[in-house]
């Protein structure tokens, strides 16, 4: 009999881990089931400023085709989202109402993009006004590209001009577009009632644009934890083998993760968690531990 693993988030670190754990023989340890709130395989969120700019297709930064779940035996269920675990009965409970229960449970339900507080972001029913941007996911490329190819949408404002604010205005420029960047700490407000109109700027004249694209850090997907009664503190918080604190058989991995009180924002360390937990699931190498990354944060 296999015993059930279940990964939640098909992001790079859930996919990555489940790759690790096939190439130690987990495919005969284990039925494994995969949830990813993206309707996609796994693709390479790093190259995301490259397709927006044209340099790469869609095709080129796939990881995993939904082809290779399959060919592996592997259940994913692409564009459902997991919303609560019970640890006791072990169950996930899904958006599509699926119930699955494991006997190993995976998190990797990586960050979500933040947004600083700013007036003129959202809708009044609170969701993001047209025109405004994150950019985290394929998705928030393919929207970002259809806008700025809108004939009147000819100047775009990047808020965010940390790791990878100027992926996105180096994107942006390839489409013709003038794009100012400038830090979160700076905008106050996103001008226009109907259309965007511009950004209101700290100690400055207002920036005149028709988008704001907000890439102004992560943080970690925590709810589907805290909801669960998981240890929660920025993200779940893991021990040596990327255990959930208190918790026998549930794990988490890269970016929601919480390890020595450091979360990551790069794949460098999400690469190095994947290795030591399929070790220690698979029972490859139950010694093997992860003592932090020390070349991203
Ligand atoms: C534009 C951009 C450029 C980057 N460039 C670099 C770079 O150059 N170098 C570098 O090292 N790093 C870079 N990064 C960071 C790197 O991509 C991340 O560190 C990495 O993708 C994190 O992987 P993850 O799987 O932990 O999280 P994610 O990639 O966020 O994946 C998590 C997945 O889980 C899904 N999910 C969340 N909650 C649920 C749920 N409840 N149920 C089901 N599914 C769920 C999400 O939809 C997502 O698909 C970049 C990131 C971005 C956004």
């Amino acid at each position: 009999m296999k015993n059930r693993l279940v990964v939640i988030g098909n992001g790079m670190a859930g996919a990555r881990t489940v790759e690790e754990i096939l190439g130690r023989g987990g495919a005969d340890l284990f039925d494994i089931t995969m949830f990813g709130d993206e309707p996609c395989g796994s693709y390479n969120r790093t190259r995301l400023g490259r397709v927006l700019s044209g340099a790469d297709s869609e095709d080129d930064i796939f990881l995993n085709s939904l082809h290779w779940y399959r060919e592996n035996d592997i259940a994913l269920h692409a564009g459902v989202r997991v919303e609560r675990v019970d640890k006791f009965s072990r169950h996930v409970f899904a958006s599509d109402g699926r119930v699955i229960q494991y006997d190993h449970l995976i998190i990797a339900t990586g960050s979500h993009s933040y947004l600083p507080a700013m007036d003129g972001l959202y809708t009044p029913s609170g969701t993001l006004r047209q025109g405004v941007f994150t950019f985290r996911t394929l998705d928030d490329v393919r929207r970002m590209m259809q806008f700025s190819q809108q004939k009147r949408h000819h100047r775009a404002a990047v808020i965010g001009g940390g790791s990878f604010g100027p992926d996105a205005a180096h994107g942006l420029r390839a489409h013709g577009l003038h794009v100012e960047v400038l830090s979160g700490s700076r905008a106050i407000a996103i001008l226009g009632d109907h259309h965007i109109t511009g950004v209101s700027v700290r100690n400055q004249p207002d920036i005149d644009c028709h988008m704001v694209v907000v890439s102004a850090g992560s943080r970690p997907n925590v709810d589907l934890a805290v909801v669960s009664g998981l240890a929660v503190e920025r993200g779940i918080v893991v021990d040596d083998h990327l255990k959930v604190m208190d918790e026998d058989d549930v794990y988490g991995v890269g970016e929601c993760a919480q390890h020595r009180g450091e979360v990551y924002g790069m794949v460098a360390p999400l690469w190095e968690q994947a290795a030591v937990l399929a070790d220690h699931i698979t029972g490859s190498d139950r010694s093997s531990m992860y003592l932090g990354t020390r070349t991203a944060s």
